[in-house]
């Protein structure tokens, strides 16, 4: 089965940027509740999608205490357990991130590591793309960050 997620974070002044568990140094960083990882936050409704179980704010909710600051990592740990539970395992997962600066090549690798241990798959089947949106839109002018993904579970 597949599923898709999608989010996006509104960036404001700040000195890290969290994608993909990865903190990434640069002058902005995401307004958010959370981490404001919109990679791991999109990853997390690609693998709810996959299986039917709802969205990250069903699971997570913003107006919950319990997940203000939280490490998003926490939430792909508790979101593999809710797929295994339900029979799956997750065969491949494809991320693309949509993000005018800083340029996120030399953090990709570290990325698709850190995706594949929480979902407990090699780090060959997950792919890590990035891209600018050739200064067009709020991504263009710098004002957020977005990030799609696409996974496929199979039953154990
Ligand atoms: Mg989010």
């Amino acid at each position: 089965m597949v599923g898709f997620g999608f989010d996006v974070h509104k960036l404001i002044p700040g000195n890290s940027l969290t994608l993909g568990g990865v903190v990434v140094p640069s002058d902005i960083t995401a307004l958010a509740h959370s981490d404001g990882d919109v990679v791991l936050h999109a990853l997390v409704d690609a693998l709810l999608g996959s299986v039917g179980l709802g969205d990250i704010g069903d699971h997570f909710p913003d107006t919950d205490s319990t997940w203000k600051d939280a490490d998003s990592q926490l939430f792909v740990r508790e979101t593999h357990l809710l797929l295994v539970e339900a029979g799956f395992t997750v065969t491949n997962i494809d991320v693309t991130i949509i993000l005018e600066k800083p340029k996120l090549a030399q953090y990709k690798g570290e990325m698709k590591n850190v995706i594949a241990e929480l979902c407990h798959i090699p780090a060959e089947r997950v792919n890590v793309k990035a891209t600018t949106s050739e200064l067009l839109g709020y991504v263009g002018r710098g004002e957020g960050v977005c990030a799609h993904v696409v996974c496929q579970v199979d039953l154990i």
